[in-house]
């Protein structure tokens, strides 16, 4: 008797969805409670208490005692605040190449009529910060109005020590506005928005801050601020001076107050465990995954796509798949035979490299599971690696 192929898995899927993407991330369980209370009016004493408490906690969180300006947006919203509000139209922002997320802002910028030349680097290393130095060293006429740099790229699992970007400006006495996304790297590992002399820094909630997706924010700077005077950019839900006029010192419109619930949430979680815990618990769970990488790749399996190991991402590591072994099959089985998400690669990576978040709200078991799944992913699929990459991440995690 012929069957019908199955239209859905075997199995359907039991348990808890094990999510190892690199963003959005888990969303803890008091968080999700924290986003279903009852709506309030915005414009309410109450909502206005609570709104103040979580600007002064962000900015604890970005290290800042600057501005923060919130929008109902993804990180993109954050991305285009962060350039129409500083730079107008024929400025020139010079974009340190990272990856694919350094280009989506520099398309972004493009688009916006901002000329953009970039510092060009290996996606495997990251930058070489004296080429940053001598590109601004150039530039005697001060053209670049700005430098923009992400401090974790995503989509490569390289993390830049970015407080070069301030040494090459002060080293060249360069007046240019230092811009950073700090999408994937705060709230998970260091990052300190005063102390290295940033300008605009551009977050978003889904991520180390493991609230849902669709609020982002930018730091900015008093220097930055004063520049946006003269910014002759059109804009208007994301004008800072606007924003400035309104009560809330952000929002044009209705303001997302479930979010407001679900940061403070956020926030006492963080600083319950502490920034620095939080930061050293991401640097465990990220090094346990590269040894279990590390040993996957004997027998010419996959590796860290991150060649440099000063780089290495705490909050994301991308791996990097053997010639002719295609990253989707991975995710494909990882997904269906064990309800684990990976991200797949992102623009010229794709089919190339899977990438596990290791953001937010996770711990040793959750992470292991990730990595024993990849691991029958990949026997599974036919590629080839070394075993006990999950004992070598037990084995550390043990002894730690
Ligand atoms: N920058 C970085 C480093 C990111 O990882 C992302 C998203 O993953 C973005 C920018 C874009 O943010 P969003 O997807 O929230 O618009």
């Amino acid at each position: 008797m012929s069957q019908t192929a199955p239209t859905k898995p075997a199995r359907p899927a039991r348990g808890r969805l094990f999510f190892a993407n690199p963003g959005p991330t888990n969303i803890p369980d008091s968080i999700l409670r924290a986003v279903s209370q009852g709506t309030v009016d915005f414009m309410s004493p109450a909502f206005l208490e609570l709104y103040d408490h979580c600007m002064a906690g962000v900015k604890r969180v970005l290290k800042t005692e600057q501005h923060v300006f919130f929008y109902t947006a993804s990180g993109h919203g954050a991305w285009e605040a962060s350039l129409v509000n500083v730079l107008s139209p024929g400025d020139t922002l010079l974009i340190i190449e990272t990856g694919y997320f350094s280009l989506g802002w520099a398309e972004m910028a493009e688009a916006l009529g901002i000329k953009v030349e970039t510092v060009k680097a290996d996606w495997r290393t990251g930058v070489d910060f004296a080429a940053v130095e001598a590109a601004l060293a150039a530039d005697t006429t001060h053209r670049i109005k700005a430098v923009g740099v992400v401090h974790n790229e995503t989509a490569t699992g390289v993390a830049l020590p970015i407080q070069k970007v301030r040494a090459a400006l002060d080293a060249t006495k360069h007046p240019a506005l230092f811009m950073a996304d700090t999408i994937s790297s705060l709230g998970s590992f260091d990052f300190r928005m005063d102390e290295w002399g940033i300008d605009v820094v551009v977050g978003g909630s889904q991520k180390g801050l493991m609230l849902p997706t669709g609020m982002s924010f930018t730091g900015v700077s008093n220097k930055a601020l004063e520049v946006h005077k003269s910014s002759t950019m059109p804009k208007h839900y994301m004008n800072w001076s606007a924003m400035i006029a309104r009560r809330h010192k952000s929002f044009i419109g209705t303001v997302p107050i479930l979010f407001f619930n679900g940061l403070k949430e956020s926030l006492r979680l963080l600083e319950e465990e502490g920034l620095d815990n939080v930061f050293a618990r991401h640097h465990r769970l990220a090094e346990a995954t590269r040894r279990a990488v590390r040993t996957w790749s004997g027998n010419q399996g996959p590796q860290l796509f991150c060649q440099d190991s000063s780089r290495l991402s705490d909050s994301v590591t991308a791996i990097l798949m053997p010639d002719g072994h295609n990253a989707e099959d991975v995710r494909k089985i990882a997904f269906e035979r064990f309800n684990v998400s990976l991200g797949g690669g992102l623009g010229p990576l794709g089919g190339k490299v899977f990438r596990i978040g290791h953001m937010g709200d996770l711990n040793e078991p959750m992470i292991l599971g990730t990595l024993a799944s990849v691991e029958m992913a990949l026997s599974i699929a036919g590629v080839p690696h070394a075993k006990g990459g999950v004992d070598s991440a037990m084995e550390y995690l043990a002894t730690t």
